[in-house]
């Protein structure tokens, strides 16, 4: 099993199968993109399913795809098959663009859990958001999802003077269809990402809820990074995600692996686990669980402990490396 050192145990792995997007969405990436790795510096899939298969053992029970946009990645229906055998819960968080064209594959190998990035209903304003011009695509995807019977999140990034007007637009998404729409505080990746002027917490976002919704009715935190509400007789569900605020910290049951190959125990972390040269390396299995346990168990309280005693003023280039 992996316990840190607080008696959490981590059941769940993000998994980033790239660092490349086909969006450029101005919260997360500069219109020329980051420096993306070369391909020799991504994780193959056989080393990611030699590791998956160590942390399988190690009870992790539940692993997202994610990215960048993990559906730019060549083959992806052939990772998924793999991590299929070994996990019994698949979940993928997407921009949906794509996937129209891997859907019913992806389902075959047990991944029927999709998160939508979707941060706006206006198509203009999707294009003043993410640089390019795919809202139809992506609510295509939505539509899809939810027509086959898959289980369907929208993941909104809430930004001041942005889309902040939209809630409640969101909100009425959930009165007829069965999906969960989650509004995520924007978290600041440098100074100058414009993330800090657009930020709007959980307690503003709450508020303007509970204006409109004076019945909104908290649920059960679910996994720890949300905080879910219905608005009684809707079919779908509203959560809100303090991933700045980190209020939810207590309950992370969570470990990451980028694309190339770092082991992180907290999207704060800038310190992980290189794991691609050790296993290049041959790293025996044994060795290869006994760094992975020693590693996790160093885990801190809190994504706030995680930024103190990590970051010492460094910053992150985007969630698009790091895996969001
Ligand atoms: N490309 C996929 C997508 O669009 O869903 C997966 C990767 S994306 C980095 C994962 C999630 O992180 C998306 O929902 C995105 O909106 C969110 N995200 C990216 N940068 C963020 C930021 N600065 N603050 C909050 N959420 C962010």
């Amino acid at each position: 099993m992996l316990i840190d050192q607080h008696g959490r145990q981590l059941t769940y792995l993000r998994l980033a199968v790239t660092d490349r997007c086909n969006l450029r969405c101005r919260y997360c990436m500069p219109e020329e993109g980051i420096a993306f790795a070369p391909r020799e510096a991504l994780l193959n899939y056989d080393e990611i399913l030699t590791l998956c298969g160590v942390l399988a053992d190690m009870g992790i029970t539940k692993v997202r795809l994610t990215g960048g946009e993990p559906l730019v990645r060549r083959d992806l229906p052939v990772l998924v098959r793999g991590l299929g055998e070994l996990f019994p819960r698949l979940a993928m968080t997407t921009n949906g663009i794509l996937l129209p064209r891997y859907l019913d594959e992806l389902a075959a190998a047990g991944l029927t859990t999709y998160n939508i990035s979707l941060d706006t209903l206006r198509p203009e304003r999707f294009f003043r958001i993410t640089r390019r011009d795919n809202f139809t695509e992506t609510l295509a995807a939505l539509d899809l999802v939810l027509d086959r019977g898959y289980r369907a999140k929208v993941n909104v990034v809430v930004m001041r003077g942005v889309n902040d007007d939209e809630l409640l637009d969101f909100v009425e998404l959930t009165r007829d269809r069965p999906l969960d729409v989650r509004f995520i505080e924007a978290m600041p990746f440098n100074d100058d990402d414009g993330n800090h002027d657009v930020f709007l917490s959980y307690d503003a976002m709450l508020r303007q809820l509970l204006e409109t919704y004076s019945t909104l009715e908290q649920t059960t935190a679910q996994g720890g990074s949300a905080v879910t509400f219905t608005v009684p007789g809707y079919r779908g569900k509203v959560a809100i995600i303090p991933a700045y605020s980190r209020s939810l910290c207590g309950s992370c049951d969570r470990l990451r692996l980028t694309p190339r190959g770092t082991m992180l125990n907290c999207l704060y972390s800038t310190q992980g686990l290189e794991l691609l040269p050790l296993l290049r390396a041959g790293i025996p299995r044994d060795e290869l669980e006994e760094l992975i346990r020693l590693y996790v168990h160093g885990k801190y309280a809190t994504g706030q402990e995680t930024e103190r005693r990590e970051q010492q003023g460094n910053v992150f280039a985007s969630m698009t490396s790091i895996g969001g």
